[in-house]
C-alpha cells in the first residue's frame, strides 16, 4: 500500500515529511512519498463572494492531475487554502467515500487562526489528525460517535483537538476488512 501526498500550492516540506513519518505509524504496511510535482491551486475553484476554494473542484483537479500516478493506492493533497463545500461554512478536508483522494487544508490548523500563539507541535498534530481522517474516508470508514476516535466529525478546531490521531477498536476492525484495498 503507498501513499503519495501532493502538494496542492505552496506547502512547506517539513510538514509532509511529518505526515509521513506518523501515517506510516498509524496505517499498517504502508509507504509514503511525496510527489516531486506540486499541483496549483485550481483558479476554477475560488469562490470570490466567499474568498474560499470550493474542495470539491480541487478534489477533481487533484484527480486529473495525478491520475497518471498508478503507483499509488491513495493520493493525499495538502493545502494552505481555505476549503469549502457548498452547505458549509469551511471544510478541514474531503475524500473520495471510498476511493483514492483525498485532501485536507492547513489553513484553520493553525493555532493564529484563532488568535492564539503559534504552536508548531499542536499545528502539526491537528494537521495528522485531518489526515488520517480523509484517508479513513477513502477506505470507507464513517464518522463515528467516540469522541476521542480520529474518525469523529470535527465541527470546529475543539473537536479536532480532542479527538486523537488513531482509529478506536471499531474503526480499526472496520479498517482491517477493507484490507486496504
Ligand atoms: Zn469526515
Ligand atoms: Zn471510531
Amino acid at each position: 500500500m503507498k501513499i503519495g501526498l501532493l502538494k496542492i500550492g505552496k506547502v512547506e516540506d517539513s510538514i509532509l515529511s511529518y505526515l509521513k513519518e506518523n501515517l506510516t505509524n498509524i496505517f499498517p504496511d504502508v509507504k509514503c512519498e511525496t510527489l516531486p510535482e506540486t499541483m496549483p491551486i485550481p483558479k476554477s475553484a475560488y469562490n470570490p463572494v466567499r474568498g474560499q476554494y470550493n474542495s470539491s473542484i480541487v478534489l477533481a483537479n487533484m484527480k486529473r492531475f495525478a491520475d497518471k500516478k498508478a503507483v499509488y493506492n491513495r493520493i493525499l493533497g495538502i493545502t494552505n487554502a481555505d476549503l469549502y463545500v457548498p452547505h458549509l461554512n469551511f471544510v478541514f478536508g474531503e475524500a473520495e467515500f471510498p476511493g483514492k483522494y483525498a485532501i485536507i487544508s492547513l489553513f484553520r490548523l493553525r493555532p493564529e487562526f484563532y488568535g492564539e500563539r503559534p504552536n508548531r507541535k499542536l499545528f502539526l498534530e491537528r494537521a495528522l489528525k485531518e489526515a488520517v481522517h480523509e484517508l479513513g474516508h477513502t477506505f470507507g470508514l464513517k464518522h463515528c460517535r467516540n469522541s476521542s476516535c480520529v474518525m469523529f466529525f470535527s465541527n470546529s478546531i475543539i473537536d479536532t483537538d480532542r479527538k486523537s490521531s488513531s482509529f478506536c477498536e471499531n474503526c480499526i476492525k472496520k479498517l482491517r476488512i477493507e484490507k486496504f484495498e
